[in-house]
């Protein structure tokens, strides 16, 4: 048998960048030589391999055949007569279809190095097109590539558009989707995965909602970018910029959904967007079974951004409204990347990216004066139940009055 490094690990030591985790393919042997040397199976009919010590993915050189929609509609044959050159050719860009012995010689036959210097993502084959997921990898390739330099090869973007309008993205599961979404953003460039699914067409089919910003104006005043497509990037390159984490991340790209359901008569107006795009952020994070942290922050980000950059002008009583929503007291981290959420939204408009926000301060020192009020004495004072709820409250509102007048002075 004969065992070679494929993929990301070779890409990546190409580029001259740190590789993480090791795919290897074997070729030339069998299952059973596999076992027999104390490699574990992953799956029950996939020729996948855990190595007994490091624990790294070795797979059999194997080739594929489109039999049905959706992922569980290939035909694997894995045999020890597959060549290294037949698996390569099943993967999805040429970048990722080079393979390198312990020698450091490198197998290419699909030019792997060449589109690497050319810096494109060009599919391997037209095989390509019979798994959707590929849509998705390309343009989270494009974002994590971007600072290099790379871009999507014209005839690549032709085949993911094919394979958007041919309705087989609806074929993915949540799940798998949802695991390309959440690392994609998390990029550098978070914002290019979302051009490039527009740009093929994938957008509107994965995130209608997302896709109906663009061309949608807004008042420019506030947003010197006008269109609001075009702020929602800019949102998202903040965040990647301020080294968010993936629940404001995912709450930034959905925080303006409700503007794509103004009429247009009401341009460049959108009067209770915030409200309106609830039922929209409940859609998307739904669809792709998003982790509940990320679902809640979307949806009170969506609500209440606007209640974050008028801070300091809110009444106390709104004031404690807003901390009661976000349950201050036993989500504080909650509260922190809600304030982050504001400012990239502040920070994510042309010409604003440097302007301070003195509201994620005033936000922070509200909850803190909400939460400085001791319940002990008003216990002694012997409130209970309900009263003692609306004891608390009261407490509250006075610390925030006090807070709100001390900030004005
Ligand atoms: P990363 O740095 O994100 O791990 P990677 O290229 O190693 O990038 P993996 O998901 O680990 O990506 O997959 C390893 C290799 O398997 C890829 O480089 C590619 O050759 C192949 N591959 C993975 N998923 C697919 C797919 N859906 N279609 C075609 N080839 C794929
Ligand atoms: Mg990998």
């Amino acid at each position: 048998m004969r065992i070679y490094k494929v993929g990301g690990a070779v890409r990546d030591r190409l580029l001259g960048k740190p590789v993480t985790d090791i795919d290897w393919v074997v070729v030339g042997a069998t299952t059973e030589e596999m076992l027999a040397k104390g490699f574990r199976p992953v799956g029950a009919d996939f020729p996948v391999f855990l190595h007994p010590k490091s624990g790294e993915e070795y797979a059999l050189a194997r080739t594929e055949r489109k039999s049905g929609r959706g992922y569980g509609g290939f035909t694997f044959h894995a045999s020890p007569e597959v060549t290294l050159e037949e698996d390569l050719i099943r993967r999805d860009l040429t970048i990722n279809a080079m393979a390198e012995d312990d020698q450091q010689n490198l197998t290419d036959p699909y030019h792997g190095q060449r589109d690497l210097e050319a810096r494109l993502l060009r599919h391997v084959s037209p095989a390509f097109a019979e798994d959707p997921l590929r849509v998705l990898r390309v343009a989270r390739f494009a974002a994590r590539y971007a600072a290099l330099g790379f871009t999507v090869a014209p005839e690549t973007l032709e085949l993911m558009r094919q394979l958007s309008e041919s309705g087989e993205l609806e074929a993915l599961t949540p799940e798998r989707s949802w695991k390309e979404i959440s690392r994609a953003l998390m990029e550098d460039q978070p914002q290019v995965f979302v051009e490039v699914l527009r740009a093929c067409g994938a957008l509107k089919v994965l995130m209608p909602e997302v896709d109906a910003l663009f061309g949608v104006p807004q008042p420019p005043a506030h947003h010197p970018e006008i269109d609001t497509g075009t702020h929602t990037l800019s949102v998202l390159q903040q965040a990647a910029l301020h080294k968010q984490p993936l629940t404001v991340r995912w709450a930034c790209l959905l925080h303006d959904l409700g503007k794509g359901l103004t009429p247009e008569e009401e341009w460049p107006r959108h009067i209770a967007h915030e409200f309106k795009g609830l039922k929209l952020i409940k859609a998307v994070n739904e669809r792709f079974k998003v982790p509940r942290d990320c679902q809640e922050l979307a949806l009170l980000v969506g609500e209440y951004h606007t209640h974050g950059h008028r801070a300091l002008e809110l009444k106390p009583s709104t004031l404690l409204e807003l901390l009661q929503s976000f349950d201050i007291y036993r989500r504080p981290q909650r509260f922190e990347e809600f304030i982050a959420a504001c400012e990239m939204d502040a920070r994510g408009r042309k010409g604003l990216e440097e302007r301070s926000y003195p509201q994620a301060d005033y936000l922070r020192g509200a909850a803190t004066a909400a939460r400085s009020v001791a319940v002990q004495p008003l216990l002694e004072k012997g409130f209970k139940g309900p009263e003692l709820g609306e004891a608390i409250k009261r407490e509250r509102l006075k610390a925030l009055k006090a807070y709100k007048e001390a900030a004005s002075t």
